[in-house]
Order: C-alpha cells, then structure tokens, then sequence
C-alpha cells in the first residue's frame, strides 16, 4: 500500500507533515521522491544497503574525426545545444534530432548519468533515496525507480509512505500514478489554493484517493473557508487542519519529527488527522 505526500509547490510543509506521518504510522518504509529537494534521510542516521548510478538522460555525442561542420546538426536543434558538431552538454535534451539529419552519421546518444539511488536502513526503517547530479533534473522515470527499490524492500501490507516532489510535472506523476491514496498539503493562500486546484485535477485524472490537508490553516482564515469550499464542491476529502505552531520551526532545527513535541498544536492536529487517513485508506479496502 502506497500513500504519496505531494503538495502543489514547495515550502507548504510537505516532508514535515511526511515525516510525521511515517512515524505515526510506524512500520513503513519511507521513498523520498522529492527528487530535486531530497530531505527527508536528514532525520535518520543510517546505512547505505543499495548504492546504484541512475542513467535517466540521454545527450549527443559526436565522433568529430568525420565531421565536416556543415551545421545540419545546429540548423534542427530546437534546444540550441549543438553547434558545427560542438555540444552544450547542460542544454542537450536528448532527443536525437541532429542523430538524424548528420550527413555523416557521426552523432550518437549516449545514456547520461543523472542520479546515485540508494536504499538506507535505518533504526526507523528503509528509505528510497536519490542525489541528483549537478545540473540533472528530476524526472518520472527516477521516480519510478525509487518507488520500485521502495516495493522490493516492503514486505506484503507493510505501507510506503511517499514524499512526492512539488508541482504537477512528471515527477509527481510518477510519485501519484498506481498508489493507493495521495494527501495534498496545501497553505491558506490565494496561489495556494490555484495550486491545490491543479493538484487535486491530476489526482482525479488519475482517479487516486485523493485526501486534503491545511497547513497554517489559522494564518488566513478566509482562504481556508474558500480551501475547505472547494473541497466541499470538488468532492475531495479535507482530512486536516494544521495550526501554525512555533514548535515545528525548533523540530526542523533539531532535525526531529514534530510529533515527539507532546505539546505542539501541529503535532495533535496531525495525529487527529493520520487517524482520520487511516479511515480512508481502510475503507477503500487498500
Ligand atoms: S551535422 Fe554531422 S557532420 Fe554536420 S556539423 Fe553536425 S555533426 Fe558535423
Ligand atoms: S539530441 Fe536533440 S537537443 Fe541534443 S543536440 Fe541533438 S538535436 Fe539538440
């Protein structure tokens, strides 16, 4: 069973609320698909059982002893990236255009290392990681990669929890496609209400449970009515409302899930609302 944490852009709380989660929930194995902001190992000491090289690009390359500068190569380049058969590695995007059009046939695409995937055990259990290259952007299939690694050390109904990237690009597709419930954490603000809105559309495009969460619900008032409105109106399940808590600045900054600070707000209303996550994903039959 597979439950991803995304939220509509960074900086709502997402891994925060992940992390918490994953600690409530206990037995889990944790896959940080928040491939371009990976955090969430922070939290755990541990050791690297996988340790792999992720080629998830491609990029051209070219045998120049052959080529004759004609440019060809330069002329159908959408991407600017080649040029009389120099390449730009950092604007490459692989798609093998100038493979085609080269009179010479001296261009190839040759597999770009992107990433280093790990799977770590720690005392709270195996996470599914990555640290992406210099320049390498996330993308779906290292996603996918990590959810895999996440499955293979998951034993039969043992939950993988997910921290998905921000946004609704590939990557958080990738991270929402196929599981069995996804929480969205939002804030109560106006960009972030239009982003929750397009969160909430790929979750049903993709038809997933799809479970709402408020993050700082109290610091705009109005704009968690107008949150909770759309859920109503949408048909998407509003599962939490989380108080703006000073508290879940210090457990950040001592690297320690808030729901170990008995006397947060923030880690009450996310216990109330793992219960009520528990409900859902039950009652589903998943
Ligand atoms: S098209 Fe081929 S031969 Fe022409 S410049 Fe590019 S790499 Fe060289
Ligand atoms: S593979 Fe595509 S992006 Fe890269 S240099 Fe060739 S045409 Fe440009």
């Amino acid at each position: 069973m597979e439950l991803a944490v995304i939220s509509g852009k960074g900086g709502t709380g997402k891994t925060t609320i992940a992390l918490a989660l994953a600690e409530l929930a206990g037995n889990v194995v944790k896959a940080d698909c928040d491939v371009d902001a990976p955090n969430l190992h922070l939290f755990y000491r541990g050791k690297d059982l996988v340790t792999q090289s992720f080629s998830g690009e491609k990029i051209a390359v070219v045998n120049k002893e052959n080529c004759t500068a004609c440019n060809k190569c330069g002329d159908v380049c959408q991407f600017y990236a080649i040029q009389n058969g120099e390449v730009n590695p950092f604007k490459c995007e692989g798609c093998g255009a100038c493979v085609l059009v080269c009179p010479q046939k001296v261009i190839s695409l040759r597999d770009e290392k992107t990433a280093d995937v790990y799977v770590t055990e720690t005392d709270k259990g195996i996470i599914s990681r990555a640290r992406m290259e210099i320049g390498s952007e996330g993308s779906g299939k290292l996603v996918t990669k990590l959810r895999d690694n996440a499955k293979k050390f998951a034993q039969e109904n043992t939950l993988i929890i997910i921290d998905g990237s921000p946004g609704i690009g590939c990557s958080v597709i990738a991270s929402v496609t196929g599981s069995d419930g996804v929480l969205i954490v939002t804030e109560p603000t106006q960009s972030g209400l239009e982003d929750l809105k397009r969160a909430a559309e790929l979750c049903r495009h993709f038809g997933v449970l799809t479970l709402v969460c408020i993050n700082k619900y109290d610091i705009n008032e109005e704009i968690s009515e107008k949150i909770e409105g759309y859920c109503i109106k949408n048909n998407v399940n509003l599962v939490g409302r989380i108080p703006y808590d000073d508290m879940v600045v210090k457990a950040i900054n001592n690297l320690q899930p808030i729901i170990y600070f008995e006397n947060s707000k923030a880690n009450q209303a996310i216990r109330q609302m793992w219960h009520k996550i528990c409900l859902y994903l039950n009652s589903f039959g998943k």
